[in-house]
């Protein structure tokens, strides 16, 4: 045999432990270098310490599920390739896996040459690129540095505060509910009082509205908040 190319650096999440036998073991000999997760936590702290190329995500997981495991890296950074294994065949799983920051999915249960080929082709494609800027009028929101502007004036934004703007930025001129916002910025767990919103909206109107004399954050009653383009 001659001298192998260097090995797919590839994490694999997966609580299946039959699955992971067979799939590290058939990778393996395809050139993939796998590293097993069995849990979610285990496989947030393998992503983090470690460079992969590649990572395949199952969605239901142990102590963390894979939407919230995907979301976790981007926030913190992290662009590394991500192929999302999804339980059932819906339309709202694939919506979620790809809105949480998966390049890809793949519904269970999954051909292995597809599960190649898909791997294959993002391994090829590299990181994703990055969020966007997001602008609305002359605010201008960047998701990677985490950083706002109005105009050429930058505006100190907490991450929770960051989150919750983002997530009316997304849709300028909808209204988002306070729901819609809670499940965006907070844990996936987060049962608390979604009026915590608003302490969260006031700060943003003295950020990004009182000093430069708009009124861009519009309350939406029993509705939720709608962010426009102030001129
Ligand atoms: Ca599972």
């Amino acid at each position: 045999m001659g001298a192998r190319l260097l090995a797919v650096r590839m994490l694999l999440v997966e609580d299946e432990r039959r699955l992971t036998d067979v799939l590290a073991g058939g990778l393996a000999g395809e050139g993939f270098a796998v590293d097993v997760a069995h849990d979610g936590r285990d496989g947030l702290w393998l992503a983090t310490e470690n460079a992969y190329d590649v990572i395949v995500l199952d969605v239901m997981l142990p102590r963390l599920n894979g939407y919230a495991l995907c979301a976790a890296l981007r926030a913190a950074g992290n662009w590394t390739p991500i192929l999302m294994l999804t339980a059932k065949d819906g339309v709202h799983d694939e919506a979620e896996a790809l809105d949480t920051g998966a390049d890809d999915y793949l519904s269970k249960p999954f051909s292995y040459v597809v599960l190649l080929a898909r791997l294959r082709a993002l391994v090829r494609r590299g990181g994703t690129a990055r969020p966007v800027s997001i602008t609305v009028g002359d605010l201008c929101l960047d998701p990677a540095g985490l950083r706002c502007r109005r105009g050429d004036v930058d505006i100190a934004l907490t991450p929770k505060e960051f989150a919750v703007l983002h997530g009316l930025a997304r849709r300028p001129g909808e209204v988002v509910s306070k729901r819609e916002l809670l499940a965006q910025a907070w844990d996936f767990a987060y049962d608390g009082d979604p009026n915590i919103v608003e302490v969260y909206v006031s700060a943003l109107r003295r950020k990004i509205d009182a000093p430069f004399g708009r009124t861009s954050l519009v309350t939406v009653r029993g509705a939720g908040y709608r962010l426009e383009a102030t001129p």
